[in-house]
């Protein structure tokens, strides 16, 4: 049986994981913090339990899929129900829209602010569908290895049909005029750690997504898909080794031949790499030489999405008034955008709140709330200040007010009974996402399908990566895209290493 040695235990290294197991290989599966799950974390503290990352469930059938790919039955593993409304969002305190997608509602609300409003939002709709079975089928679930792979005549004509030169929030304006609209249409970049003004129009899809697929929430939150897919490796016979920190791939003849941990060398017939591939690269391949296309320099060249001041807040009072998500989306909405990515800290940002105890009391003492505040800010790079005691004290300070101030929730200061914060450096630390960038390598036009990092390493043979910052790029059910690209090229590469 050929041995894998899985590097980094991330949404992408558990499912590649579990799939490889499933077409009969030795997986091994190395995590250097004391749980699995990457960024897909939790805080606990206080008898309050947060959600540490993502918390928005979109797409549940790539969750449901790795499940049905080996024989299991999802509903065995975890719990999910749908939510309606989706989510609430704030454009001032009294300018709160209620976003639904029962078509019934939606369209009562779209009718509200005008009929041909509404009719755009359907054309809207529409188009983005028609482009996202494109960029499925001839994009997101397909490999660029050769340039041939995308300079064929085919996949030039799909691309143009992407439109993908314009802009999210361009793209949008062009089916419906109320700013409004424009933008609950368009600030799910943020979703994916770009801006709507720059970031390319394809990304209009996420709005698209949320309304036709819906928006869930596990039981235990997030995390507790995780513990369900735990189990499912433990089941499967998958090693995980914890609290495990992989110094380096072990290379030999420009193949990766296993990993470096302290004195000892882990041999393996595949390596898989899931951490950061700017940090794998960086930090994992230490020799250059093994890495043309991607030295140190050109690393630093490369555009990275946005990060996150995080506040995990224990509350002794319900939040009866808030939705589980709420975004509050600031006047200043197209500013504070401009000053995330140019590396400048929007004093009058806007936020998003995460009430996940609304939906599982267990997770918050009774009587009490987990609130989860998450601020887009800068990732690292280019960043001049240092996330420092002071400043993380002054920002704090600045995010409070400003949620006092816009009256989203009222007296919060006096009922926070337990408090965490999470900056980019601690990202950066935690996880080892380079820069800070919580969401990996920005998915520009110079950094997607081809131009992207490919699961097959170009240079280096038995070596495969998926994550955030591997094509097709960030988000769960994208990056579980990235672990079935992995085992595809994994079996369409190496067919002899099968069992
Ligand atoms: C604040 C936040 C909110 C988000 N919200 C959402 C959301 O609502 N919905 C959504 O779908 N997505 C969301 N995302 C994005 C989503 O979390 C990520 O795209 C996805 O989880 C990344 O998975 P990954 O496979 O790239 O691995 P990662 O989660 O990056 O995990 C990499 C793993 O490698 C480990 N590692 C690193 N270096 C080493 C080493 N040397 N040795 C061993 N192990 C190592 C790390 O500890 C980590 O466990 C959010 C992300 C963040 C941070």
């Amino acid at each position: 049986m050929k041995k894998v040695i899985i590097v980094g235990g991330g949404i992408g290294g558990c499912v590649s994981a579990i799939k490889l197991k499933h077409h009969g290989y030795d997986v091994t599966l190395i995590e250097k913090n004391s749980s699995l799950g990457g960024k897909i974390n939790q805080v606990k503290k206080d008898g309050f339990t947060f959600d540490m990352g993502p918390t928005i469930v979109m797409m549940p059938h790539m969750y449901d899929e790795v499940f049905t790919y080996v024989g299991k039955n999802p509903d065995d593993y975890y719990t999910k129900t749908q939510l309606n409304p989706i989510y609430n969002v704030y454009f001032s305190k009294e300018d709160k829209v209620e976003v639904n997608t029962d078509l019934v509602h939606l369209t009562r609300f779209l009718e509200s602010m005008g009929e041909q409003e509404a009719s755009g939002y359907f054309r809207y709709l529409n188009d983005i569908y028609e482009r996202y079975v494109v960029a499925k089928e001839h994009f997101l679930e397909k490999t660029f290895n050769h340039p041939r792979d995308v300079f064929n005549f085919k996949t030039l004509w799909n691309g143009l049909k992407l439109k993908t030169f314009d802009t999210a929030y361009h793209s949008v304006s062009k089916f419906v005029k109320s700013e409004k609209l424009r933008k609950l249409l368009s600030f799910q970049t943020l979703y994916i750690g770009i801006s709507p003004y720059v970031g390319p129009s394809i990304y209009s899809i996420i709005p698209m997504v949320e309304t036709l697929y819906g928006i869930w929430f596990f039981k235990g939150g997030m995390y507790g898909y995780i513990q369900g897919l735990e189990r499912l490796m433990k089941e499967m016979g998958i090693k995980i080794m914890l609290n495990t920190q992989v110094d380096e791939i072990f290379i030999s003849n420009k193949q990766a031949k296993g990993v470096v941990v302290g004195e000892d060398i882990l041999c393996a017939d595949l390596v898989i790499n899931n951490t950061d591939f700017p940090y794998a690269m960086k930090h994992l391949i230490k020799n250059e030489k093994h890495r043309p296309s991607y030295t140190n320099k050109k690393l630093e060249k490369m555009d990275y999405s946005s990060s996150a001041f995080m506040m995990y807040l224990g509350l002794n009072k319900k939040l009866d008034h808030l939705n589980v998500h709420n975004l509050y989306l600031s006047p200043d909405f197209e500013g504070n955008i401009k000053d995330i990515f140019n590396a400048t800290l929007p004093p009058t940002p806007s936020m998003y709140f995460y009430v996940p105890s609304k939906l599982d009391p267990s997770l918050a003492p009774e009587g009490h709330e987990s609130l989860y505040v998450l601020v887009p800010i800068p990732s690292l790079k280019g960043f001049k200040q240092s996330w420092n005691e002071e400043l993380i004290q002054t920002y704090r300070r600045e995010i409070l007010d400003r949620i006092a101030s816009e009256g989203i929730i009222e007296n919060l200061e006096s009922h926070i009974v337990s408090e965490t914060i999470l900056t980019p450096k601690d990202w950066e630390e935690k996880v080892h996402a380079h820069y800070g960038a919580t969401f990996g390598l920005a998915p520009t036009l110079k950094q997607s399908n081809n131009f992207r990092p490919q699961p097959k390493f170009k240079g280096l043979d038995h070596f495969y990566h998926t994550g955030s910052s591997i094509h097709p790029g960030a988000g769960i059910p994208i990056v579980m895209m990235s672990a079935q690209l992995c085992v595809n090229e994994v079996l369409k590469y190496d067919p002899n290493t099968e069992k």
